[in-house]
């Protein structure tokens, strides 16, 4: 069988480096668009991979998903900042070296970066998935608070991909939710 393309999200679905910035962000009472934009570009990503939490078990369900040999899996990770792309490949490369991480520039699109058609993207932003799925992609929405979202396959945990028969049609993989 023909190993599906799967891309990962990293921020919200890998590591939960988005609770660990909004705090610094408000400790620091950061306001203004600019300041908040500078905050994401000087910030040390190599002390923010070692401290923000693991999602749900996300590195111990990465590996199930390597294991099963059924997707061909690609990180696909909104970066700000050089320092964020070398860091977080830098993890990657380290945890999971049979597979790569593809750092798409924060103001390019993910369907625009990579060929999103008949490819898996899970992520936890919505923006994200809309695009994604317009653009003749599957949308998987990640939630850590098992949110349902009626549009998208939800899941909490990557290895729930697991369970998921994506070689039906399309259409059968949206309306089964
Ligand atoms: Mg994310």
């Amino acid at each position: 069988m023909k190993k599906i393309k799967l891309y990962l999200d990293f921020d919200g679905v890998i590591l939960d480096t988005i609770t660990v910035t909004y705090q610094m962000i408000e400790e620091q009472e950061l306001k203004t668009r600019d300041e908040i934009i500078k905050f994401f570009q000087t910030l040390d990503w190599n002390n923010l991979i070692k401290t923000a939490p693991i999602m749900n078990d996300s590195v111990n369900c990465i590996r199930k998903l390597i294991d099963s040999n059924r997707f061909n899996i690609s990180i696909l990770t909104h970066v700000n900042s050089k320092g964020e792309a070398e860091e977080k490949i830098k993890m990657i490369n380290k945890k999971f070296p049979e597979i790569s991480i593809i750092p798409c520039p924060k103001r390019i699109d993910k369907c625009d970066f990579v060929n999103p058609i008949n490819s898996i993207l899970v992520d936890d932003y919505l923006g994200n998935l809309e695009k994604w799925q317009a653009k003749g992609g599957i949308s998987v929405k990640f939630s850590d608070k098992n949110k349902q979202n009626n549009k998208f396959i939800t899941i909490t945990k990557l290895d729930q991909l697991l369970n998921i028969d994506f070689n039906m049609n399309k259409e059968k993989v949206y309306k089964r939710v």
